[in-house]
């Protein structure tokens, strides 16, 4: 099985390659067979990433916003076309299972590109009255923008960052997660294809180190990074030295509230959806199912029973419903969390164990008695692992829920549709549902609070991140000096 790219990068809109910088590989995570090598990006290769779309971004601002939109429409529409192979690449890359992968990773990403594409020529400024004299603002681009991704939805968070910023005028070089190199590629192909002009959007390959030369380099106006906390620090520290604009869409350890009144099946649904999809690889999960005392008995046996039905396997095979881990790595750490989760004396409903010998599978895993204090309950483990904690009281569980670092998301399950907003209205969380769990259309800001992001991404709030204003005074009669 082989998904080698003609070379590692592509800038200014062709295939590049340095066999110079460090090699590493992409692994099909259901056997480990090596898909593909790369090459990390040189100091030569970031820099002519940087300088192509230097080169690139003026032009392209100063053509008409239709005619941006129309290129990115272009792209969705290659994109649906075909998300077929673009998904089984996504698949090999990642493990996800191709049930996923056909729906949810170039079909979002093809949304973006066209809800970007329909604002990009809705963009105004605004006149501003003031007696005599008036004012207007301008949005313009900021310019040269990077994007760095994590390795759970590649392709998606590849096209979450460029659409806004390609759509409001700017440059992209987006560095993917050195795990999941494939699709970014595949992306600048059908971009350029689309009529994209050489240097709008490059992809340079690399660890850290080429995301951190990209985050402190002066000609960059912004980063917008998905990934971990720890990374998040640093490269918000990074751009903060250089006075950079910034998108953190970081980890969570998100709380979802299961009320006694809640459609049990529903809630069910909601919470296997909010560990289980993508492996539970998914930076929004509701990992802490807070449930009430009065109905936790009867949640906990559909959970197992549902659970137990879940088609873990081949992620080619389109009936699979549960695929590997991105990595060994990520499979040992996860491990790791299920035997600190039995150690600490949670009680294992389900799993709690490795697939097989080959592959990084790991079984859907449910914890319940969970208290607080307990690893499981804290850290963000990005797995299949639910913990599922008992509450009694309303003002009790939006304590407990607020009671983290981090602040991504929340849900709220419950047929009282005054207290479902009571709740929410008290969480702290950047994105929430209610009734519903981890659904992000592009129409819709995402992202977090707290230790968990700064910014959005997606919706109207997008042209926040990725524009910036001017404001013109207009003097229209005599100056009026003092002296
Ligand atoms: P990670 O932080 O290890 O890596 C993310 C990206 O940052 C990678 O491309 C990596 O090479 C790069 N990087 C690492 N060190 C860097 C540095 N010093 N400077 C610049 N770039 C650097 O994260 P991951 O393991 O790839 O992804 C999982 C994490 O991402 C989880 O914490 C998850 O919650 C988070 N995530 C968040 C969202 C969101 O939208 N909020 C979405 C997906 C994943």
């Amino acid at each position: 099985m082989r998904a080698q790219p003609q070379a590692s990068h592509f800038i200014g809109g062709a295939y590049v390659e340095d066999r110079g910088g460090e090699s590493f590989e992409s692994r099909y995570p259901a056997t480990g067979e090596v898909i593909a090598q790369l090459h990390a990006a040189t100091p030569k290769v970031i820099d002519h990433a940087l300088e192509a779309a230097q080169a690139a971004q003026a032009e392209w601002a100063a053509r008409p916003p239709v005619e941006r939109g129309r290129i990115l429409q272009r792209a969705a529409a290659l994109m649906r076309a075909r998300n077929r192979d673009l998904s089984e690449l996504e698949t090999l890359d990642t493990g996800k299972p191709l049930q996923e992968t056909l729906v949810a990773d170039a079909a979002s990403g093809a949304d973006a590109l066209e809800y970007f594409a329909g604002f990009a020529a809705t963009v105004t400024g605004q006149t501003i009255p003031l007696g005599r004299d008036m004012a207007y603002t301008q949005r313009l681009p900021l310019g040269l923008c990077a994007g760095i991704g994590a390795w759970n939805y590649p392709i998606q968070i590849a096209c979450w960052k460029a659409a806004p910023a390609l759509a409001f005028g700017n440059a992209m070089v987006f560095k993917p997660s050195e795990l999941t190199p494939l699709s970014a590629l595949a992306l600048a192909e059908i971009l350029t294809e689309a009529g994209l002009p050489d240097g709008l959007f490059n992809v340079v390959q690399g660890m850290g180190e080429v995301g951190a030369a990209l985050a402190s380099d002066r000609r960059v106006a912004k980063v917008s990074l998905t990934g971990s906390v720890p990374t998040g620090r640093k490269v918000y520290a990074a751009a903060g030295a250089g006075l950079k604009a910034v998108t953190m869409e970081l980890g969570g350890k998100s709380p979802l509230i299961i009320f006694e009144d809640a459609d049990i099946e529903n809630a069910v649904g909601a919470a296997m959806l909010a560990n289980f999809y993508s492996s539970g690889q998914i930076c929004s999960n509701g990992t802490r199912v807070f449930v009430h005392r009065a109905i936790k008995a009867a949640f906990l046996e559909r959970l197992a029973a549902r659970t137990s039905k879940i088609v873990l396997g081949d992620p080619l095979d389109e009936a699979t419903q549960m695929g590997p881990l991105v990595s060994a790595a990520q499979m040992e750490k996860v491990l790791g969390y299920i035997n600190a989760g039995k150690a600490s004396g949670a009680r294992l409903v389900y799993g709690g164990a490795r697939v097989g010998v080959q592959g990084n599978f790991v079984q859907p895993t449910i914890f319940a008695d969970v208290h607080d204090d307990m690893i499981i309950a804290r850290e963000e483990i990005f797995g299949p692992v639910m913990a599922v904690l008992d509450f009694e009281d309303e003002g009790e569980v939006i304590a407990r829920a607020n009671a983290t670092e981090y602040g991504l998301a929340a849900g709220v399950f419950t047929r009282d549709f005054a207290r479902a907003h009571r709740v929410i209205g008290q969480l702290r969380a950047g994105t929430c549902w209610i009734n519903a769990y981890n659904l992000t259309p592009v129409e819709m800001p995402f992202g977090g609070v707290k230790a968990s992001g700064v910014g959005r991404e997606n919706g109207h709030a997008a042209l926040e991140h990725y524009t910036q204003l001017k404001s013109v005074y207009l003097g229209l009669g005599d100056v009026e000096a003092p002296y």
